[in-house]
């Protein structure tokens, strides 16, 4: 099987998450020479496999095989891989079982390395993520398996295969500001609190404000109000209380403290309540680090471009894999059509990711 067929063969493997399609079992298999290990947890499938040549550090591939719901739309099967003008459609197709079959190839055809070579897969990224990578990484933990870099393979090239490789990702925190007032007939405003009234000064202050000025890797954090809320839709009553929703993608150089300081101060002397709950935390691998210069040489020698080193979009699995403070990065095909229906990517572009992991799994050190 080349990478193609094996690219062809995941996406007809019908993986919704948290199934995995048969792809583990088929893997275990094709994965000759490797130690397999099956952690599934709580219907969550799970897959580590790990082959040692040497004593050198430990290099690790890592994705899901699960995809999101076809939904509709869409010209073709979503589960039978359809060439069309050099392109395979099929759900997964970008996200992410093209990452999965150019590594998996790469390390199939492996057979020499320094030390050891490894692929941590789950069948519930899309999903709650909660019994998926984060187990595996408890279960490495434990087994002193933990690897020394890791390579996600989700989409990351932006216009063109080579643009763009993920060396972090930013937080994500949200906020809910709470207002008691005093509800009150329009017409008697002096009886009444209006925190709708009370807010409008200091809005202007907080919505879309900046809470640092972002760094080489971060965009600035800034406050992005979701929601805000008061009253009873009604033109003679005046609320009596107010809640605003609001969210801040962040950077290294922002946490809930500095959003906590940063509110109090333009909120001043007017009565609120703050609650923060953080879902992820940013982390960022330095580009002088071997596993981020191994690849960029890599995707520059198969595409003849340097990729940009970029932290822009949602959260991933890697965060997981940072918190045990592995340097980890990502690189996959170009993200345009993920989560949509006719999701599609070029022929070329699976090939030649295989290329790039095949180079950095020789260059890497
Ligand atoms: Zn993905």
């Amino acid at each position: 099987m080349n990478v193609i067929e094996l690219f062809k063969k995941l996406l007809e493997s019908p993986s919704v998450t948290p199934e995995d399609g048969g792809i583990f079992e088929f893997l275990e298999e094709y994965l000759e020479g490797f130690t397999t290990i099956r952690i599934d947890r709580e219907g969550v499938k799970n897959l580590f496999a790990y082959r040692t040549f040497g004593e050198g550090k430990h290099l690790c591939f890592a994705g899901h095989v699960d995809v999101v719901p076809a939904g509709e739309g869409w010209e073709s099967d979503p589960f039978i891989a359809t060439e069309k003008d050099g392109y395979i459609y099929a759900r997964g197709a970008q996200d992410m079982k093209s990452g999965v079959a150019a590594f998996v190839q790469a390390l199939k055809e492996t057979d020499t390395f320094e030390g050891t070579l490894s692929v941590l897969l789950t069948s519930d990224e899309e999903g709650p993520a909660k019994f998926g990578t984060v187990e595996v990484l408890a279960y490495l933990k434990e087994h002193n398996l933990l690897p020394d870099a890791v390579i996600v393979a989700e989409p990351t090239c932006e216009v063109q295969f080579g643009d763009a490789i993920k060396v972090g990702r930013r937080g994500s925190i949200n906020g809910i500001i709470e207002m008691i007032g005093k509800q009150g007939h329009a017409a008697y405003p002096e009886k009444a609190i209006n925190p709708v009234h009370q807010i409008a000064s200091v809005l202007s202050k907080i919505a879309g404000a900046f809470l640092d000025n972002g760094d080489e890797y971060f965009a600035p954090s800034q406050i992005v109000i979701t929601d805000i809320r008061a009253g009873i839709e009604t033109t003679n009553v005046s609320p009596g209380k107010l809640k605003m929703m609001f969210n801040v993608r962040n950077s290294t150089r922002t946490d809930q403290e500095k959003i906590k300081s940063f509110i109090a101060e333009q909120m001043g002397e007017l009565e609120y309540t703050l609650a923060l709950d953080q879902s992820a935390y940013p982390f960022v691998t330095d580009a002088d680090t071997e596993i981020v210069r191994t690849l960029s040489n890599a995707i520059a020698d198969v595409c003849g471009r340097v990729p940009k080193n970029s932290t822009a979009g949602g959260t991933s699995d890697a965060r997981f894999i940072a918190a045990y403070e592995i340097d980890v990065i990502e690189f996959g095909v170009i993200n345009d059509t993920i989560h949509a229906p006719n999701e599609r990517t070029s022929i070329a572009e699976v090939e030649n990711l295989y290329a790039v992991f095949t180079k950095l799994i020789n260059n890497f050190r």
